[in-house]
């Protein structure tokens, strides 16, 4: 019997984790979860605009894998790879010979200065929450909504974000002359350049303001201003922003992530090494960190693990498709 470890249990991990199972192969699977829970990070949106609480989100991942592979709730603080190891927050090892990272991304608030206090964002459950109240009770003024670094989750969230939010100002009569700026590293709007095209057009037909490229360098919370990288300045009264990403922590002290926190796989087969595999958020691809591109990389993912352990050649057959 081959055993496999799947690292986290969100829609990469889910699906790979599944697939393997109902394959009827000789193979054992365990997935191992910092928390047990599978969060639709999708509906973070609604959370933001009161729709839903992010607690709405959050379901328990057992019910979601199929009864034949083993959940471990623990959380992975190191992987060695030529041992074929994973060293687990509770003291215990886990040996595999195959094992696939599905670690997902994680918000790095320590990444630009002063983005804690100074700015809110959708794209964490407690402060979608916290920025649901904020805009029941916004009184007025300028909302700048962007993104500060490349890569993050689900691309076009920013301009999804800014969209629905110029719809909520104007259904409430643009209280005080609320207006909306659009910030984004980079000049073309969406790392899609034909989404970024669409993306500016509805934007400016909106009359939503776009300062791009703005690399946020700082924010001042005090005087409630952005700083970029070239010291243009932009006061704001409320900033919604995507902040920094990054991989999985145990992926950077085991050597795994390059210097961006991401684990490098191979494009169309998604091997990462020996026995290795990484899918998803957590993986450094040509394709977009979304739960789609995630869904059709664990269809891959599952028929590659299943070839390794069978003797055959992995097959290059991905091909960065999204949604
Ligand atoms: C606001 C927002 C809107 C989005 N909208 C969309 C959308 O409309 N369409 C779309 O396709 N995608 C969307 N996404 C993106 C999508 O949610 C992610 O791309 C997707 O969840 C990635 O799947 P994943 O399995 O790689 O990571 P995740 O789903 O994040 O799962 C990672 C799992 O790994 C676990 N984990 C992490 N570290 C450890 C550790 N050290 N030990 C053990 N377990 C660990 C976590 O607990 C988690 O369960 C959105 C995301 C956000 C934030």
């Amino acid at each position: 019997m081959s055993r496999v470890a799947v690292l986290g249990c969100g829609v990469a991990g889910t699906v790979v984790a599944n697939r393997l199972v109902r394959a009827r192969r000789r193979v054992e699977v365990t997935v191992i979860d910092g928390h047990g829970d599978h969060i639709y990070q999708a509906g973070l949106i609604d959370v933001a605009f009161g729709v839903r609480t992010s607690e709405s989100l959050r379901r328990d991942a057992r019910p979601l894998l199929d009864p034949l592979v083993r959940l471990v709730v623990d959380k992975v603080e190191g992987i060695d790879p030529a041992a074929r190891r994973i060293d687990l927050a509770s003291g215990a090892r886990l040996e595999y010979d195959v094992a696939v990272i599905a670690t997902g991304s994680r918000n790095d608030r320590g990444g630009i200065e002063g983005i804690s206090e100074g700015s809110r964002t959708f794209h964490c459950p407690r402060q979608a929450d916290e920025l649901a109240r904020e805009l029941a009770a916004f009184g007025g003024g300028r909302i700048v909504v962007g993104a500060t670094r490349l890569p993050y989750r689900c691309p076009p969230s920013p301009v999804e974000f800014a969209l629905r939010l110029d719809a909520k100002l104007r259904g409430a009569g643009r209280p005080n002359g609320s207006r909306i700026t659009y910030v984004y590293p980079i000049e073309q709007l969406q790392p899609n350049p034909a989404i970024g095209g669409w993306a500016r057009a509805l934007l400016v037909e909106r009359g939503i303001e776009i300062r791009a490229p703005f690399q946020i360098e700082r924010i001042e919370p005090g005087a409630k201003r952005l700083v970029s990288s070239t010291g243009e300045e932009l006061p704001f009264d409320l900033a919604v922003l995507v902040p920094p990403h990054r991989g999985a922590s145990f992926l950077d002290s085991s050597g795994l992530a390059a210097g961006n926190g991401w684990v490098k796989a191979d494009p169309r087969t998604l091997r990462a090494g020996d026995g290795l595999y990484c899918l998803g958020d957590a993986a450094d691809l040509p394709a977009s960190k979304s739960g789609a591109a995630a869904r059709y990389q664990a269809a891959a993912v599952a028929a590659n693990v299943l070839a390794e352990i069978e003797g055959r050649t992995p097959s290059p057959d991905y091909a960065g498709r999204a949604t």
